[in-house]
């Protein structure tokens, strides 16, 4: 494929729009014309508002400060994942995954060598948000944003309202120059080699473009539908396929992080917004119904049964063999979804532009660069999932089937099964993250959090004094607890930091 002067991109949900807007900062000097085109009668999916650091990332590169987007979007910062109850057999009911900042610089490692000694059967601390700053953060609901001085970078993620977050972006494309089309693709024409040449709109115009970028959500109409590539389920290591959404009021206090609450089938997110908290309960519609589900998450909520909104969802999680067929590339969910436990779903479209920019600009569109982005992509979106696998893994609740059946599920991928089987066997994890170059995917701690956070220990050695312990535990050698109450003074409040947004 050569580089592309016209580049097509349908649907309008947050994919396209991303897409539309890093596109349009990169091509900005080049004669590439961006055409949008997004039907008027196919709604977007609507939720996803928890993002990864990277989107912070996306931010800064197109120039668009917090106090800006942030309001526009009723966004809060989020530092943190807490997981309640999905281990209670472990007695580590509920735990926090960190987004790691430059500041666990002093305290990483200590927390990697903390869980290893407890591997070997010592009582030390192995509590994630002790050792990492931004769990303490969480705890204290303070906002990751640091004064001028501070000589360390913090990493940090958001909630948003995912509505408002395509409009803005919508508003930001189209002031950006891009052609935006308003209808419904009909048909979609293509060359004697079954590249795409064109789309018809029911309006009878015709668009022609030599780049087809698909964002039309799991319809896929260009990847799948269209270049028939085909659908890899990951409904084998991951059952849940159904999600029932319900808004509540806002929190008082807000939160800087997002809770996910394992429940009966699955579990509850719980989304802090500046004008509502988002709220809904993945699940599995072969264990549960939707009627079932719904009343779990109003009880979970403390609501009444006629109470709020609500909407069901269903979810089609896997990837398609390949995310750039032909002169297409598939982003969003018309190429892969993942469950949002991590909310790693607009990282990876955001992976997947990245990465095919990175190759625009080498000037090499060929067919070995076509084949090496697949793998790279492929490969992101497998080891993504197995990091979602592993808590549906690891997990020890008892109450259903759907829990017991995820516990004994066998099939995980030989990369996941070798990463376990060094953790149990105390082995070295660091080494073996490094060994597959995992940290590209889910860094070295973020597996150390969720292992120590299931409390995938063996029990504690009873032949070991006391003091031992204590010698051995980093945490308290390092006096942690007062670096961190140190560093404290210099954040400042969620709700004072989010008021000052919109002044
Ligand atoms: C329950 C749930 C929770 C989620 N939580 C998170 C999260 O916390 N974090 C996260 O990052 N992600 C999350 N996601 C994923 C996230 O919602 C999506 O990745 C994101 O919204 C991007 O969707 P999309 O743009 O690919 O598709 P959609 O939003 O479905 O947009 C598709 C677009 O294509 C257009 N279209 C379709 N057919 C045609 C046609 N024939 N002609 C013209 N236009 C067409 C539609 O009009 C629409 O504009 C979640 C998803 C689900 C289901």
């Amino acid at each position: 494929m050569t580089r592309p002067h016209q580049v097509v991109i349908v649907g309008g949900g947050t994919a396209g729009w991303m897409a539309a807007n890093l596109f349009a900062h990169h091509f900005a000097d080049s004669p590439v014309e961006l055409t949008l085109i997004e039907s008027p009668d196919i709604g977007t999916v609507g939720v996803g508002e928890g993002s990864t650091p990277t989107l912070k990332r996306f931010f800064e590169c197109l120039a668009i400060p917090e106090h800006e987007w942030m309001p526009a979007c009723h966004a809060t910062y989020k530092v943190n994942i807490r997981f309640d109850n999905w281990s209670p057999a472990s007695g580590t009911n509920s735990y926090s995954h960190p987004f790691i900042s430059q500041l666990d610089v002093h305290s990483e490692r200590a927390f990697h060598v903390n869980c290893l000694t407890r591997r070997l059967g010592l009582d030390v601390t192995t509590t994630p948000d002790k050792f990492l700053f931004n769990g303490y953060l969480a705890r204290h609901a303070l906002a990751p944003v640091t004064p001028p001085h501070f000589p360390f970078r913090m990493e940090y993620g958001y909630h948003f309202d995912s509505g408002k977050l395509g409009t803005f972006l919508k508003e930001r494309a189209i002031a950006q120059g891009i052609r935006y089309v308003q209808d419904n693709v009909a048909e979609v024409h293509q060359h004697p080699d079954n590249s795409i040449a064109s789309v018809l709109l029911e309006s009878g115009q015709q668009i022609e473009g030599d780049l087809f970028i698909d964002c039309t959500g799991f319809r896929s109409l260009l990847l799948q539908q269209t270049l028939k590539v085909p659908f890899q389920s990951f409904s084998e290591n991951l059952f849940n396929d159904a999600a029932v959404v319900i808004p509540t009021a806002p929190q008082p206090v807000v939160p800087v992080e997002t809770r996910a609450t394992a429940l009966s089938h699955g579990w509850a997110w719980q989304i802090p917004l500046t004008h509502r908290t988002g709220n809904g309960y993945v699940y599995s519609s072969a264990y549960c119904d939707a009627t079932t589900a719904e009343h779990t998450l109003r009880q979970h909520l403390g609501l009444g049964e006629s109470d709020a909104d609500v909407r069901h969802l269903s979810m089609r999680v896997g990837q398609t063999q390949s995310q750039w067929a032909k002169n297409c590339l598939g982003l969003g969910l018309s190429q892969s979804f993942i469950e949002p436990l991590e909310a790693t779903a607009l990282h990876l479209v955001q992976t997947g532009i990245e990465l095919f920019l990175e190759h625009y600009h080498k000037g090499d569109l060929s067919d070995r660069y076509q084949s090496e982005y697949n793998a790279t992509m492929h490969e992101r979106v497998e080891r993504v999932r197995d990091y979602i696998v592993a808590h549906y893994k690891l997990n020890s609740r008892d109450d259903t089937a759907y829990w017991r059946d995820n516990r004994n599920n066998m099939a995980l991928s030989e990369s996941l099964l070798q990463l376990l089987d060094v953790w149990f066997r105390k082995g070295d994890l660091v080494q073996e993250i490094k060994r597959q170059g995992l940290q590209a995917h889910f860094s070295t701690s973020s597996w150390h959090c969720l292992l120590a956070g299931y409390g995938a220990f063996p029990p504690i050695r009873a032949d070991q004094p006391e003091k031992d312990a204590h010698q051995h535990d980093l945490f308290a050698q390092r006096n942690l607890a007062a670096l961190f109450d140190g560093c404290r003074l210099n954040f400042r409040a969620h709700n004072k930091v989010l008021s000052g947004h919109s002044r």
